[in-house]
């Protein structure tokens, strides 16, 4: 009990009590006491209390509610010292979100008795994170000395001003933004379950993106892609609210490409190799989601980027808005591409992909495929008509002879 007395000290030093909820009944001399926690990230929480005239105690409920999360009910052995155990791998909060939690006791006289709320903010503590502060970012990461936070500080800046300018929303600051030391790490924050409103590395509702940072702290090229690319998520998110999940994934993701600071020169490649190779995905599949095969999630980037560009070109940011709020009133893809461009899906994909191969000058193997289908007919056509003629003018020759002959 050594180390829980010292986290409950802790706890009770640190943690203001929220609200008056009553934490003891006067008549029973039944109360909740020295209430406690330590956590280890995304591996345990223990929340310890130690509790009065335990004899009056019929069942106890730890309630646990965080930051944009349903409120989480544990029902605890009860006991004069309480030591709750939540497995965080299976019960995942929200990364770095606030964390409030409380006791319910019923006792057996019926009374329910409510202990006062308490709370903490749900910190990597793998980590220990270095911070800078602006009005529109609060920056945080690892590794590296105060510059580097300001060098994330105008990366973030300028990926900001590069979003709204395709996207003329007024973004909802701060915005929280953590650099993991390594993908590894930011991967295993990932992969928790039961994330609410994650899309890549941003948790939309809570404005804050995780990013990765790249070997070298000296290179940003990485972060120039991934935090522009991530806040324009949350711009998207803002238009979008709810139905966030309703937007074409190839506007959304298009979209936060061309945000993206310096543009992946494999992408225009993978564009032109599949374009060529005829393997270019529909749209139509890109409407829902992204593919999960490795070796197509690239071309799908580039080919959502092209095709938002393609927009731009024709129709003007303008019309990238208007889906955007379309979708945020619960109109599905089809309907919303119908709807802002006067088009059906496949009429925009195809008007899309003719205007790639005038780009590119290359003609794609499906329509060399289409090519060959009417050219080959015809030459054999060609062919039999002249091999026709050729015979007539060699027959009229013979009947020349002959006439001459005659
Ligand atoms: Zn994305």
């Amino acid at each position: 009990m050594k180390a829980w007395r010292f986290f409950f000290f802790f706890a009770l030093l640190l943690t203001p009590l929220l609200g008056l909820p009553q934490s003891a009944s006067a008549d029973t001399g039944f109360a909740i006491e020295d209430v406690g926690f330590q956590y280890k990230f995304a591996d345990k929480l223990q929340i310890g209390a130690s509790i009065q005239a335990v004899e009056k105690l019929q069942t106890l409920t730890l309630l646990i509610e965080a930051e944009q999360q349903e409120l989480r009910q544990f029902q605890i052995t009860p006991g004069e010292q309480i030591d709750a155990s939540i497995d965080l791998s299976t019960n995942s909060f929200v990364p770095f979100s606030r964390i409030y939690f409380w006791f319910k006791a019923e006792l057996s006289d019926g009374t329910i008795v409510t202990s006062p709320s308490y709370w903490f903010d749900y910190s990597d503590n793998r980590f220990e994170w270095k911070n800078d502060s602006s009005k529109l970012f609060h920056i945080y990461w690892v590794n590296g000395d105060a510059s580097y936070g300001q060098e994330v500080q105008q990366v973030a800046r300028s990926g900001l001003e590069r979003a709204t300018q395709l996207l003329p929303v007024v973004p909802n600051i701060p915005i929280e933004v953590y650099v993991y030391p390594d993908e590894a790490t930011l991967q295993s924050v990932m992969n928790l379950a039961a994330q609410s409103w994650i899309n890549g590395h941003t948790y939309l509702e809570a404005n804050r993106v995780l990013v990765a940072e790249t070997n070298s702290l000296d290179d940003t090229t990485d972060i120039e892609r991934t935090i522009p690319h991530e806040l324009m998520h949350l711009l998207q998110f803002q238009i979008t609210g709810q139905n966030y999940a309703k937007a074409p994934v190839w506007l959304l993701e298009g979209l936060a490409t061309q945000s993206e600071l310096y543009a992946n020169a494999d992408r225009q490649r993978l564009l032109e190799e599949a374009l060529q190779k005829g393997t270019l995905q529909p749209l139509a599949d890109l409407c829902v989601a992204m593919p999960q095969e490795a070796n197509q999630v690239s071309l799908s980037y580039a080919q959502s980027a092209s095709v938002v560009s393609y927009l731009q070109n024709q129709y003007g940011n303008q019309v990238l808005l208007a889906m955007l709020q379309n979708a945020a009133n619960g109109l599905e893809c089809e309907a919303n591409i119908s709807a802002v461009l006067g088009v059906s899906a496949q009429q925009l994909d195809s008007t899309w992909k003719n205007s790639l191969v005038e780009s590119t000058g290359s003609t794609n193997t499906a329509d060399l495929g289409r090519i060959l289908w009417i050219a080959i007919p015809t030459l054999l056509v060609l062919a039999g008509v002249m091999i026709l003629l050729r015979r007539r003018k060699h027959s009229r020759m013979h009947q020349d002879e002959n006439g001459n002959a005659a």
